[in-house]
């Protein structure tokens, strides 16, 4: 568990959730994960349906744990996946009889433990920055972040649909035809910080003409990480438009964290940011610190930017589960993407497509989509985070790729502006250029969020 655990600063309001919402949330996501076939029922025992699905919760839905029993593992198509809520070791998964398919395992609850993030909500931990620590979830104690383990559940039911309907079942397709998709993304932290660290060493080893000349150039605009343009004709060069997403507030958070060190306001900004509209990059809300829990300062940095606005992520990966998602969709945000670990890449929510987080206030699914991150650079190789190198970075991110493309999904990829300073040789462009040129080679789709919305919503 993490050394700095601060309760959260919201208390649980959680609405009864009864098994015919859980229900009905997993299947909405369920068909939206393949294209269109023949109607077939699902349901629980005594429903009467094609596809029954066993119940093995115990109750766990009426109490207020944020962890289930230990999974059970089992094996699905040559390989280990964990099971909630069973069926026993050694006992089938399904069972297809003419005209009928019997899941023992509990996918549904399973599914919706995992999907509507109920560890989060109901856990009282929270790290430094209020947010839900990787090291306490059910997939750092089980050693599946990596897996997306709600799109194996579905592959089980994906078999028992097909049985009944004797059609198969296909994922469904992104921009062009394409079997997977990939969001690039660009949070701009910071404009003008690249001359700070050159500067600290010019300056302690008594070299204060070059500590100057360094300091002076940033204060001219000069500076490294002052390279949106850049960036985004270095994304278009391996064929993907970019979204960046735009910090609000330059205003330091009560407990010392920055914010941004550029003006989005400024009339000189405004226009940068009109011309990456008109030349296809996607502007977003990049949610200062604070915003995750205060809808009118968030509605404030939606304001600031121009034209037509949809996405947001939030600055440090702040989310609290209790309020963040109902505070998200009363805004009218199309899209977030927020959801993954900062400490570990891989599945927050153990599924790889985007979805409707569950707001559990109100005990329905909210309107905007969650577009999972993935892996952000400072993931990668960072003190408190991981310490690849950076010829280990492609092989530890390829099994997550390789998931992500079996099943059809999204690959969000979170690239920080100054990450594009040639002087990162650790996680900067060359690492930026492999991944993208793997990605390419693997025949992605490279899509803006708002592509990703429009996509995803039922024809
Ligand atoms: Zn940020």
């Amino acid at each position: 568990m993490p050394a700095s655990i601060i309760a959260p600063a919201v208390p649980v309001a959680a609405a009864s959730i009864s098994s015919e919402v859980r229900l009905a949330y997993v299947l909405q996501h369920f068909w939206q994960a393949y294209e269109p076939t023949s109607p077939v029922t699902i349901g629980v025992p005594g429903q009467q349906a094609q596809v029954e699905v066993a119940v093995a919760d115990a109750g766990f839905f009426d109490q207020r744990q944020p962890y289930p029993p230990a999974p059970i593992w089992h094996e699905w198509q040559g390989r280990e996946v964990p099971f909630f809520f069973g069926p026993a070791a050694g006992q089938p998964l399904l069972t297809l009889q003419s005209g009928r398919a019997l899941v023992h395992a509990d996918l549904v609850s399973a599914a919706f433990y995992l999907l509507s993030g109920w560890q989060e909500y109901f856990s009282e931990e929270r790290d430094q920055h209020g947010r839900f620590p990787y090291a306490a979830s059910v997939q750092h104690q089980y050693g599946f972040v990596d897996v997306p383990v709600v799109n194996c559940y579905f592959e089980v039911l994906r078999t028992a649909v097909e049985h009944v309907t004797g059609e198969q079942l296909r994922p469904r397709r992104w921009l062009g035809g394409a079997k997977w998709a990939a969001f690039v993304t660009h949070d701009v932290d910071s404009l003008f910080g690249s001359w700070k660290a050159p500067a600290k060493a010019a300056l302690q080893q008594g070299r204060l003409l070059e500590t100057f000349q360094i300091a002076m150039r940033s204060l001219a605009g000069v500076d490294a990480w002052n390279n949106l343009e850049a960036v985004q004709a270095t994304a278009r060069k391996h064929g993907a438009p970019s979204t960046f997403f735009m910090l609000g507030s330059t205003q330091k958070a009560a407990n010392g964290t920055p914010n941004a060190d550029y003006r989005v306001s400024a009339p000189g900004m405004q226009r940068r940011l009109r011309n990456l509209q008109a030349s296809g990059a996607e502007l977003s809300v990049h949610g200062s610190i604070g915003t995750a829990t205060d809808a009118a300062k968030l509605r404030r940095e939606k304001q600031l930017l121009p034209g037509t606005v949809s996405g947001n992520r939030f600055h440090y990966l702040s989310w609290e589960p209790r309020l963040t998602p109902g505070l998200v969709d009363a805004e009218g945000f199309g899209y977030d993407s927020t959801l993954g670990f900062p400490e570990h890449f891989g599945f927050r929510n153990s599924y790889c497509l985007p979805f409707q987080p569950f707001n559990f206030a109100t005990g329905r699914a909210c309107s905007f989509l969650e577009i999972p991150l993935n892996v952000m650079d400072a993931t990668l190789h960072h003190p408190s985070y991981l310490q690849l190198a950076p010829q280990e970075i492609l092989p530890a991110l390829e099994p997550m790729l390789q998931e992500i493309e079996r099943f059809g999904g999204v690959c969000t990829l979170l690239w920080h502006n100054d990450h594009f300073d040639p002087a990162n040789t650790v996680t900067g462009p060359r690492q930026f250029a492999a991944l993208m040129e793997y990605l390419r080679s693997r025949n992605v789709a490279f899509m803006t969020g708002q592509q990703i919305v429009n996509d995803q919503k039922p024809s």
